[in-house]
């Protein structure tokens, strides 16, 4: 689903050039859940935004799908994205003045993916899914932090991407929260979801299919 080939993000910086990412291959298989893990700046988030499109490598190529981006222009890849990846991230980046059941039909408008007069009752199929069905109608700040991340992976199932990319996404979230989280990512993954998660956490065994170790930009294999 995901294949990666000496991709390198290099940074323009005030001290000269910063190598954040340096000559990743790395091939990820349809409804794999992966681990990218590491210290703070060792390149993990460089990376996943470099595998969903966010950020383009400075050489290699990102094949998504079938689908060459490296090299998409802008207008296309927004759009690509938006059918291709679902985003989670540590700040649940919901939009304060919508309700939760509007935050999750958000792509949904922008893709187009859907009539206009289906998306509300697909939003709360997926919210439904998510476990916080009950919460539809409320602002992200009447939530908590584990309600706002489950309505933010409604949302980046909207459209029904393939691949949901998160960057620690149980960062801002106590353990056991978190590991909630992390069993709904796995239950996406064995529905068939391509899954790839930033995390710090090390007590993943038996959900993670594998887990990609990045030191100072570069892949160690385990
Ligand atoms: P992580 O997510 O593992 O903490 P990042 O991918 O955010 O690491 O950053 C990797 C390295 O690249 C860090 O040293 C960071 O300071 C640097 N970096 C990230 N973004 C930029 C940027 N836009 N310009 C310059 N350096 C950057
Ligand atoms: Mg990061």
């Amino acid at each position: 689903m995901i294949s990666l080939q000496q991709v390198t993000k290099c940074y323009n910086t005030s001290a000269g050039p910063f190598l954040a990412v340096t000559d990743i291959d790395l091939a990820i298989g349809a409804g794999e859940f992966v681990a990218i893990t590491g210290k703070s700046g060792s390149g993990k988030s460089t990376l996943l935004n470099m595998l969903g499109g966010i950020d383009r490598p400075s050489s290699g190529s990102v094949t998504v799908g079938g689908t060459a981006i490296e090299n998409m222009h802008e207008n296309r890849l927004a759009a690509w994205r938006g059918r291709t990846i679902g985003f989670v991230f540590q700040f649940f980046q919901l939009l304060p003045t919508l309700t939760a059941a509007e935050n999750v039909m958000l792509p949904m408008d922008f893709s187009r993916t859907l009539p206009a007069a289906q998306r509300r009752r697909r939003a709360l199929e997926l919210l439904d899914t998510v476990g916080v069905m009950d919460q539809r109608d409320k602002l992200p700040a009447a939530l908590s932090g584990g309600q706002q991340q489950r309505v933010a992976i409604a949302r980046a199932l909207a459209n029904d991407p393939p691949v949901i990319l998160a960057d620690e996404p149980t960062g801002n979230l106590d353990s056991q929260t978190g590991a909630a989280i992390f069993r709904l990512f796995g239950e996406l993954a064995s529905r068939g979801k391509t899954v790839v998660v930033v995390t710090h956490e090390h007590d993943l065994a038996g959900l993670i299919d594998r887990s990609v170790e990045l030191v100072d930009g570069a892949m160690v294999s385990r």
